[in-house]
């Protein structure tokens, strides 16, 4: 018999020392809280050395919102009822803005490359 099994216990599997804890540590973050008109509370985080913007579309449903939470952002257009028209008008814009959306994603990771927002 040569030697105990013990010494394979102590490495851990999966959870190396390269995880998120280091990213976290790496680059130092600051925590922004932005309110929407829909009082949605988003917590957006931001590199240290991010100039953090004063309104933000809220990740949740897409209105502008800002750090007063007493005072966010108004709708951009408010809709009393729909009709058929402005159901067609609402899915174009729903292409468009998907569109738009994969622009600002790329955008996004182009300037995570280069460390000046982490979300
Ligand atoms: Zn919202």
């Amino acid at each position: 018999m040569a030697g105990g099994g013990n010494a394979i216990r102590g490495s851990r599997v999966g959870a190396g020392p390269m995880g998120e804890a280091e990213r976290g540590e790496a680059a130092p973050r600051q925590a922004v809280t932005y309110f929407c008109a829909h009082e949605h509370r988003s917590v957006i985080t931001f590199s240290i050395e991010a100039v953090v913007p004063e309104s933000w579309d809220c990740p949740k449903c897409g209105l502008p919102a800002s750090m007063d939470s007493d005072n966010p952002p108004p709708a951009p257009k408010i809709e009393p009822y729909k009709t058929h028209l402005a159901y067609v008008k609402e899915r174009r814009s729903d292409e468009e803005a998907e569109v738009i959306l994969d622009e600002a994603i790329q955008l996004l990771r182009t300037r995570r490359k280069s460390g000046e927002i982490i979300f």
